[in-house]
Order: structure tokens, then sequence, then C-alpha cells
């Protein structure tokens, strides 16, 4: 049996369910809850091979008809010729704004899935089925979707909330476990921002999340709740979703200093240096003590994540490089450099206007 956490409000509320097998009842659900609908499912080459049949099976068994839209794998497919391919092939199924576009993948199919599916015939019903953890704890939750530009990272998408999200936890068995890594990364961020006693659960349950079962599932649906909350109190991003952002400042940064380079570092590795980061430059400000900084690196440490800049295979440019990147970060605003800082463990704030001088400073120490 699986958990189920409903969000989101009044008329937009959905259910996310949480559990094994749940590919398996796929269609069952859906039927369920948009009666009559045929469906598009995308997905990427690798969590086809492993696990399109399955999802197609439980659509046909549930008498829906299904349309399977291949893209390649990986953040190249969050982009304006996939979505052009995308969109086109779910109209030449002929579906309709109550028919529904299913996301069967990582973050990168979830956000590009969705977007089509907010923009075709100005919105038609969408469902995830997250297939990495990442997706599962962080992308599939909250609303955000969109593709990549020339000039960045998600910067050209619409909001556009699921009826319907399914994490199947079985499926993360398939899951490379560097990918599982970096998802338990974003995970273990809901601690740290403001749910102390999770992280505590955490350091003391991690291996059986890891392993998979009753932990793992406790663990997402943890985190789906932790984000569900914050999204609830500022969907749009005008103040506390931006607490989400712990650890990304540095994260980003990192990401880009190593020209978003997978081999040398994935996006959930960058956020666990960057929420060490933020926790040691907390204690440097006095705002923290050095205890907080030492668990939040132990912990990361014990489960294989990096803490360090020195982590980092290949070498980073210099401070003064690293700064640029940090203030080139979407989130720094009229010059003030804003981080989601601490005050111990689950007790993040955003501070804005941290002065630059004092981000070189420990850059400088930390290299
Ligand atoms: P991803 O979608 O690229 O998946 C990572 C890799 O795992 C891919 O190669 C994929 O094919 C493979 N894979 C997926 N499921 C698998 C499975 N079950 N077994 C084996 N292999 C599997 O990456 P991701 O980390 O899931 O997502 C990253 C994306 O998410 C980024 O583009 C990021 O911008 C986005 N994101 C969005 C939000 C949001 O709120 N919308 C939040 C966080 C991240
Ligand atoms: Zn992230």
């Amino acid at each position: 049996t699986a958990r189920t956490i409903r969000v989101g409000l009044e008329e937009r509320a959905y259910d996310i369910l949480i559990g094994r097998n749940l590919l398996e009842r796929a269609g069952q659900e859906i039927a369920a809850r948009m009666p009559g609908a045929r469906a598009a499912i995308i997905t990427d080459a690798n969590v086809a091979a492993l696990h399109l049949a399955t999802i197609e099976e439980s659509l046909k068994a549930a008498g829906i008809q299904g349309t399977a839209i291949r893209v390649p794998a990986g953040e190249q497919s969050k982009s304006f010729p996939v979505l052009e391919t995308v969109v086109d092939a779910i109209l030449a199924a002929r579906l309709e704004r109550r028919d529904v576009v299913i996301a069967l993948g990582g973050g990168v199919v979830g956000d590009l899935s969705g977007f089509a599916a907010g923009i075709v015939r100005r919105g038609m019903d969408f469902v995830q089925v997250p297939t990495t953890l990442l997706a599962q704890v962080d992308s599939s939750v909250g609303g955000k979707t969109g593709i990549n530009t020339a000039h960045g990272k998600n910067l050209v998408g619409v909001f556009h909330q699921p009826k319907l999200v399914l994490a199947d936890t079985g499926v993360l068995d398939t899951l490379p476990p560097r990918e599982f890594r970096a998802g338990y990364a974003e995970t273990v961020k809901y601690g740290l921002i403001d749910r102390p006693e999770f992280f505590a659960w955490l350091e003391a349950n991690w291996q059986e999340v890891f392993a998979g079962g009753e932990a793992r599932e406790h663990a997402i649906a943890e985190a789906c709740r932790a984000k569900a909350d914050v999204v609830a109190r500022d969907e749009r991003e005008s103040g506390d979703r931006a607490l989400l952002n712990l650890g990304h400042t540095f994260g980003h940064a990192l990401e880009a200093a190593t020209g978003y380079d997978s081999s040398r570092l994935v996006h959930g590795e960058g956020v666990a240096i960057g929420m060490a980061l933020a926790h040691r430059f907390s204690a440097r400000l006095n705002l923290a003590s050095p205890d907080d900084y030492q668990r939040v690196e132990a912990h990361l440490r014990a489960v294989g994540l990096p803490t360090k800049l020195s982590d980092i295979p290949g070498g980073l440019p210099g401070a003064d490089r690293l700064l640029e990147y940090i203030a080139q970060d979407k989130k720094v605003s009229r010059g003030a450099l804003t981080f989601i800082l601490t005050r111990g463990i689950g007790q993040s704030f955003i501070a804005k206007d941290v002065p630059a001088s004092e981000v070189l400073a420990f850059l400088e120490d930390s290299l």
C-alpha cells in the first residue's frame, strides 16, 4: 500500500502517491481521476528501456490509449528543438485538453513534459511519474516546468501543477548510485532548512533509505511534504520559496565553473558542497556553531557525497572567478548577494545584502 500526500489548494489539490509497484497501478490511478482521458507518455531513452513497458501495460489494462514519445536522455533535451518535437507528437496523436501528458523520467523529462503540457491547447492535464530520487523529492513537486536557453538554465517555462504524482520507490533500484546520492543531497536539504528532527532521522536511517523499503518511502514522503509546505506558502517565489535554494548559490556557481560537465560534478553534488559551505560560512559569520557544519559534513561524507571544493576533480578557477559566477546567479538582486544561511541545523534563513568581500575571503580560505 502506498502513502498518499494531498497537496495544493482546493480545485488544484492533487495526490502524491509514494510506494513500490506504482507503475503497475498507474493506469487505474489515472483512470480513477481522469476518466476517459487518453495519454501521451514522454520518457527518455534510458528510462524507456527499463520502465516504459510496465506503465504501457498498466494503461492498456485500464483501457487508456497511450502514445509513447521518446526524447534523448540528458539535460540537452530541455531545449526548444526537443520541445517542438514533443509538442508536435502530442498534437499528431490528436490529444485534447482533457487528455493527459505523463512524464516518465527524471527532472529533465518532468520539466520538459510539464512545459509541453502547460502550453499545448493552453494547458493539458499532466501526471508526473518521477523515476529519479531528485525528481521524486524535488522537481515533480511545486509546478515549475521549463527548458534551458543559451542565456541560462530554466529561463523559459510556466507554472503548471500536475493532477497526480506517482513516485514508485522501486524504480529507484535501477538508478546509478551516483544519481541516487545526488537526489539524497536534496532530501537532506529539507532537514537543514527547517526540519532538524528529519535531519537527525536521516543520520540514523540513511542506510535503509539507500537500501529501499519503508525508510525510503518515509524519507521521500517527508521531503515531498516539506517541499509542498514551502510551495503552499509561496508558489511564485516572492519570499520563502527561496529557502529551497539552500546550497544552490554556491552549487550553481560550481556547476558553471566546471562547465556543467557531469563527469566532474552533477547538480546534487554541487548542492551537497554548497550546503556544507553555507553551514561553514554561517559559522564563520558567527551565526551558527561549528558543531553544526561538522555534523552536516560528517553526514554528507558518510553517504559518499562531496563537501569541499577540493573534492571536485580537475581543479577550480580562483576565488575571484568563483565570486563572479555567484554574482551572475539569478538569485542576486541589485548588486547585493543573497544567500541562504543558517543559525543551526534546521534554522535556515534568507540573508540579503551579504557583503561580497566576506564571500570572497571565505572562498579564498576554502579553496
Ligand atoms: P535526469 O532527468 O537527467 O536523470 C538523470 C539520469 O538518470 C538520466 O540519464 C536518466 O535517463 C536516468 N534515469 C532516470 N530514471 C532512471 C531510473 N529509474 N533508472 C536508471 N536510470 C534512470 O536528471 P534529474 O537529476 O532527475 O533532474 C535534473 C533536472 O531537474 C534538471 O534539469 C533540473 O533543472 C531539474 N529540476 C527541476 C526542478 C523543478 O522544480 N522543476 C527542481 C529541481 C531540479
Ligand atoms: Zn537542486
